[in-house]
């Protein structure tokens, strides 16, 4: 028997997600070192976690399965979030992408809308889920949210509203009036904060008002501890059960769970990093706005988007690439003059600009 026979119908539709490739299949490929590459294409803390970290997990249970109610992680998180959150309001994950997931399997609406340009997992996932996307772009020239097409989309159908804040790839943020007036539609509202520890304003507070509502944060920015996958959704308690319910058991591993726990009790040395990311963040845009062809977008987040005045977006990332130093670059009109850069440590924006002068004299 063909194996054929048996796949979905809509399988030939599905598309294959683009995720950023090992680095040591990139510094193969580039013929370069792997600790030679400047990583600022996929927005991780290039400090990486502390050693408390680390320690955390050297000292795990690892031959025991991990708490399928993750009661420590949860009570921890609503500890970090305040608010006035209770760990009956938090699902942990296995990454911010568990979650969206989770989120379609429990609702399984026929339409989305996913506010555009927008972290690709929505789409994505979406479609793996049987669910239509609807994009919803965002208005031309500033991103910023256009909330009339959102409530069309919303009247048109769309059960689900996607929504980043601080956006990826744009960095710019929501108003939380802004974030209560979309709470207010007729439709589950998914707020993703996964760069909230960068700026932005957080809709945390809106949770006590809105039970539609449904926030998306991760560890895997601020926290240095992307390899590990440890996301989380607050919202109302109910659906949480919910989610918790229909979730894998064992989705936060027992080395992810320890690792997000020391980081929370180790914040404070974590958030100096995240402070010197933010202050590279302003010095790689003075940097680079000084080369005379590149504009910056105001950014709440640890990446910038860039505007590329009068060369390709596309052939300043190859250049780039070629010499060791990997940056972000979407092949969709909306984006196609754009690239996104990750705020790293001062010796990565020093390759970069180093780099980015090699490819003006090109
Ligand atoms: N949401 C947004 C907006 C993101 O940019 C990313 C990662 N690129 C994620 C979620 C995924 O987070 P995680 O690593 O926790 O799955």
């Amino acid at each position: 028997m063909d194996y054929r026979r048996f796949l979905r119908e809509d399988v030939g539709a599905l598309e294959e997600y683009q995720p950023v490739k090992p680095l040591d299949v990139l510094a193969e490929e580039i013929g370069m070192p792997v600790g030679q590459l400047v990583k600022l294409d996929a927005n991780e803390n290039l400090y990486g976690a502390p050693a408390a970290v680390y320690d955390a997990i050297a000292k795990a249970d690892l031959h025991i399965y991990p708490d399928p109610g993750q009661n420590h992680l949860r009570e921890a998180i609503a500890g970090y979030v305040g608010h006035g959150v209770t760990p009956e309001q938090v699902v942990g994950g296995t990454g911010a992408d568990d979650l969206i997931d989770l989120i379609f399997r429990l609702t399984m609406p026929e339409k989305v809308a996913v506010v555009t340009p927008a972290f690709g997992m929505y789409s994505f996932l979406a479609k793996i889920n049987r669910v239509q996307p609807i994009e919803v772009p965002r208005l031309p020239g500033t991103f910023d949210l256009d909330i009339d097409a959102l409530r069309d989309a919303v009247d048109d159908g769309a059960r689900i509203v996607f929504l980043t804040s601080p956006n990826n790839p744009t960095g710019n943020a929501l108003l939380i009036e802004q974030a209560r007036a979309v709470c207010e539609m007729d439709a589950l509202v998914i707020i993703d904060e996964a760069y909230i520890e960068f700026g932005g304003e957080s809709a945390a507070p809106l949770l006590a008002e809105f039970s539609n509502l449904v926030i998306l944060r991760t560890f895997s920015k601020w926290a240095g501890i992307a390899g590990l996958r440890v996301g989380y959704a607050l919202c109302d308690p109910g659906f949480a059960k919910l989610m918790m319910a229909i979730k894998q058991p064992y989705n936060v591993n027992v080395a992810a769970d320890v690792a997000a726990r020391a980081a929370i009790e180790h914040r404070a040395e974590i958030f100096e990093t995240v402070r010197a990311l933010i202050a590279e963040r302003g010095r790689m845009v003075r940097l680079l706005e000084g080369l005379g062809w590149l504009k910056a977008l105001p950014s709440a987040s640890n990446f910038v988007l860039f505007r590329v005045e009068g060369r390709s977006a596309k052939a300043v990332v190859k250049g780039l690439r070629q010499q060791g130093v990997l940056v972000r670059y979407y092949p969709r009109p909306d984006l196609a003059d754009y690239i996104r850069i990750s705020a790293g440590r001062p010796e990565d924006t020093d390759r970069l600009v180093a780099a980015l002068r090699q490819v003006a004299l090109r």
